[in-house]
């Protein structure tokens, strides 16, 4: 189905969108952003949203805890490490020939347990609120109890007649697609034909229905779509709009705000937050900044990384047309070798809600995230996934605009003090054969910094 979409040589009358049309590398940083606490005030998200989301992950920690056994030692907390990140700064002031002024950072959600991306907080929170919906239909009685009903045959009995069905590009099908089927649910994940075959076959493997088809993540999500809208007892994972996955990402923030504090780093006038996060469809880095918006205010500023190719969130803020342009619309493929953010249409919820709240964005480059993902193995030793690169050249972006820290109040002292968090999104799960193509393909990119 061909639809009309924008007229292209109207938006390429804006510079900057010409520039993303063109496919070179490009900063947008917005020194005249309304402030945080006003857009927070204009936003028309329920008020209790983050909290309820983090309280439905408490509910069924000892439930995760008792199924994954690499959760035990969070007590089923589902977190990842804060860490320093001193080699790759060093590397990277080399490699840019630029000193950063503060620290750097890196949020290693590579590192989730059980699906080992960004999707894990988004993805996991939808199905936790699904089961609990359908726990409530099926033992009313039980209700409130948390997870203990789910020994109860009635509601095992019931979670095998339901099902969830997903369209991804891979990592949200993974997340949603381990834990539904550990709850006995039916579990169907519409993927695109090009999608990484190692996470069809896990998904296979653990008893989830793959589908592919030919085309885009976009093609795939309607797929997916179309189907659960034709059966009642499916549930609809909608990576597009849903409200339950961005709760579940927003949950990051309250939980970076406790270890930054028990890392005894304060957050403040003298000492900024710079927070660098992958954006695909934008829920995911949609939903972080929300929640470090409610907590950090005016102090955070929220970064988003996409690849040159789909720069969709940051066409669709630019242009304020959102969700109803795509980055074909101005001639880009969106077939970029990052596949966590190979999107051409951003999300309407995430660009309407959250689109106030984004201090800046940068596009990267395939062949720099390539060799970032080398760059990071060689100098601390991790091993992540290419889109999870996205946000590393975010700071050295910042220190090149001047009028945007100035806008900002941001003097040499406040940024001497300044820590600087890119997020890590996704590593731990892709099979060492494949990691190793990876770091080859990294390791031959490196001249990409040299240009
Ligand atoms: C999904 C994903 C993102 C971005 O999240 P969106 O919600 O699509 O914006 C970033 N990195 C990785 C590895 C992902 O899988």
């Amino acid at each position: 189905m061909e639809t009309v979409g924008p007229n292209r040589a109207r938006l390429l009358e804006d510079p900057l969108v010409a520039r993303l049309a063109s496919g070179e590398e490009t900063s947008w940083f917005r020194g005249e952003l309304e402030p945080a606490a006003e857009a927070l005030r204009r936003s028309s998200l329920p008020a209790g949203l983050v909290e309820d989301a983090r309280q439905r992950f408490r509910r069924f920690a000892p439930w995760f805890a008792q199924r994954f056994e690499q959760t035990r030692t969070s007590d089923g907390i589902i977190e990842s490490p804060l860490h320093r990140a001193p080699a790759l700064q060093a590397r990277m002031e080399e490699l840019c020939r630029a000193q950063l002024p503060g620290k750097l950072w890196v949020k290693r959600d590579d590192m989730l347990p059980v699906s080992g991306s960004i999707k894990a907080r988004g993805g996991f929170h939808e199905v936790l609120q699904v089961v609990e919906q359908i726990i409530d239909e099926a033992c009313p009685d039980a209700s409130g109890q948390g997870p203990r009903v789910l020994e109860d045959p009635a509601v095992t009995d019931t979670l095998r007649e339901r099902g969830i069905a997903v369209g991804s590009t891979g990592n949200l099908g993974l997340s949603i697609g381990l834990l539904s089927a550990e709850f006995g649910l039916r579990t169907t994940v519409h993927m695109s034909t090009d999608a990484r075959p190692w996470k069809k076959d896990l998904l296979r493997d653990r008893g989830v229905e793959v589908i592919e088809h030919p085309g885009d993540f976009g093609t795939a999500v309607e797929a997916g779509r179309a189907a659960a809208q034709a059966d009642p007892l499916t549930h609809f994972v909608d990576d597009e709009s849903s409200l339950s996955l961005f709760a579940g990402y927003a949950v990051a923030a309250r939980r970076l705000a406790g270890q930054l504090q028990a890392l005894e780093v304060t957050v403040g006038e003298g000492s900024p937050l710079f927070v660098y996060l992958p954006c695909g469809v934008g829920g995911g880095p949609g939903g972080v900044a929300y929640g470090l918006k409610q907590v950090f205010g005016e102090h955070v500023h929220c970064i988003f990384a996409e690849p040159t190719l789909a720069p969709s969130m940051m066409l669709g803020v630019r242009t304020g047309l959102h969700s109803e342009v795509s980055v074909q619309d101005i001639g880009l493929s969106g077939r970029t070798t990052a596949d966590g953010l190979a999107v051409g249409r951003p999300s309407r919820l995430v660009g309407e809600q959250v689109g106030g709240l984004i201090d800046g964005f940068v596009t990267v480059a395939d062949q720099r995230m390539s060799a970032l993902v080398s760059i990071l193995g060689q100098t601390e030793g991790w091993k992540v996934e290419p889109s999870a690169t996205a946000g590393v050249i975010g700071p050295w972006r910042v220190m090149e605009d001047p009028a945007y820290l100035e806008a900002r109040g941001l003097d040499e002292r406040a940024m001497a003090g300044a820590h600087h968090v890119v997020w890590s999104t996704g590593g731990s799960m892709v099979p060492a054969d494949e990691m190793a193509g990876y770091l080859d393909q990294g390791r031959q990119a490196l001249s990409f910094f040299s240009q």
